[in-house]
């Protein structure tokens, strides 16, 4: 099967696909951030409920579980997306100085970059020109930066974005264990959790155009081995005390 070059990851550009490519970033990043707020309380709940019974444990449990890890990767998300924006920011204002003080050796270094592309010397210096007289600053930013100043990423957006996936998975494996009978819970939570983890690793397989199969079964075999070992935690806590 041909496989397209379509990476996720900004180090290529093609106009007519950004936008795409940009709302694929978000969906993938939506289903990690889903696939973590399973993953982690799934394995806090049943942790909790290897060691009690009580719904109202289980409840309080889940609910702190889901506002801390929302919480917390709202607050990485928005330190890791500013960070990077500021490097952004601060490169474009290298090249915007150095626009405004060398001109034509900025031109020289343009009309180089489309030469080494594969154009003739001739056309490289039409196209930078033009470019140039266009919109200097994005044709460098594109060109020898890979960047868009008109799309740096927002970190608000992208801490919202993480905290609102991270609590939509949160509450699959909450939901899952306070509302079903006790007798039932731990089935219905592991089955609800191995089954939303399978959707999750196809999905983000598909996003990414990775192979399917494999995808599916780290995920679902990761949160099994995740639920096994809070349970193991959990009970071993509820037997040891009172
Ligand atoms: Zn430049």
């Amino acid at each position: 099967m041909p496989v397209k070059d379509e990476r996720p990851d900004s180090s290529h550009r093609e106009p007519h696909r950004q936008d795409s490519g940009a709302r694929l970033n978000w969906l993938r990043a939506a289903v990690l951030g889903a696939n973590d707020g399973i993953v982690s309380t799934a394995g806090l709940v049943i942790g909790v409920a290897g060691a009690t019974s009580s719904t109202r444990a289980l409840l309080t449990a889940g609910l702190a579980g889901l506002l801390a890890g929302s919480l917390s990767m709202a607050a990485g998300e928005y330190v890791s997306v500013s960070t990077q924006r500021d490097a952004e920011k601060a490169t474009l204002d290298v090249e915007r100085a150095e626009l405004a003080d060398d001109p034509d050796a900025e031109l020289a270094e343009l009309a180089g970059l489309y030469q080494a592309k594969g154009l003739s010397a001739a056309l490289a210096h039409r196209v930078a020109e033009e470019l140039t007289a266009h919109d200097a600053l994005g044709a460098h930013a594109e060109t020898e930066l890979g960047l868009d100043p008109e799309q740096l990423t927002n970190p608000w957006h992208a801490a919202g974005a993480s905290a609102v996936s991270f609590a939509v998975g949160a509450l699959l494996p909450l939901l899952a264990i306070v509302l079903p009978p006790a007798s039932v819970r731990l089935f219905i939570t592991v089955g609800a959790v191995l089954l939303a983890l399978a959707a999750c690793g196809w999905t983000s397989a598909r996003f990414g155009r990775a192979p399917v199969r494999p995808a599916v079964l780290r995920n679902v075999l990761g949160g099994a081995l995740a639920m096994a070992v809070t349970y193991g935690a959990g009970a071993l806590l509820g037997h040891s005390g009172t």
